[in-house]
């Protein structure tokens, strides 16, 4: 059982990892705390935004839909490697997911297909949205990627997770595609190299 991490320790961690962090707004506030838990958190979680321009990606992710509140993630990783986090809290990215893949990722074991909707995936991941179309064909820069490589790491450095705790939307809720244009496999060898 891991409850979430203190905002401040939160930022202290990201910043130790040596990550550049802009902070957005009231972030330690702006949550969705008012609808439901937050933790004991269990991993990281990876998105893409499907949107393009960091500026309005960043505020999209803060405000969110009419029907989608934000918070949609915690912080997002723009083109240029930068982290904005727009939120901290329980957030709108994860949604309904998968309970096998869930008791995988506590015990850090391979990931089953996910096939169902079961779980609230909101209550127990750190999330991040990455700045990218999500057509396969928007380049993620090495910029973005080392980034998305170092808050993964910060996050599974602190709680004492391996790179097993890093997963993909796409490895959550049935139907999503995001992260697209890079594989979670790399992103984990990645992350588990950068934790040695
Ligand atoms: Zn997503």
């Amino acid at each position: 059982m891991a409850p979430p991490m203190s905002a401040g320790i939160f930022l202290d961690r990201l910043r130790e990892e040596g990550i550049t962090v802009v902070e957005v707004g009231d972030w330690e506030h702006h949550n969705r705390n008012h609808k439901g838990p937050w933790g004991p958190v269990y991993g990281v979680m990876i998105h893409h935004t499907a949107t393009s321009g960091s500026e309005r990606t960043v505020e999209i992710c803060r405000e969110g839909y009419t029907d989608l509140p934000g918070p949609l993630c915690h912080g997002v990783i723009t083109k240029d490697g930068a982290l904005h986090i727009v939120g901290y809290g329980r957030a709108n990215h994860a949604g309904l997911g998968d309970d096998d893949v869930l008791r995988a990722v506590i015990a850090e074991k391979a990931l089953p297909h996910d096939n169902e909707a079961d779980t609230d995936g909101n209550r127990h991941f750190y999330g991040f949205e990455c700045e990218n179309l999500g057509d396969g064909e928007d380049p993620w820069p090495e910029a973005q990627l080392e980034t998305i490589e170092k808050v993964s790491a910060a996050i599974c450095r602190h709680h004492g997770w391996t790179e097993r705790s890093v997963i993909g939307h796409l490895e959550w809720q049935p139907g999503k595609v995001d992260p697209r244009g890079f594989t979670m496999n790399s992103l984990r060898e990645r992350v588990r190299d950068r934790l040695k």
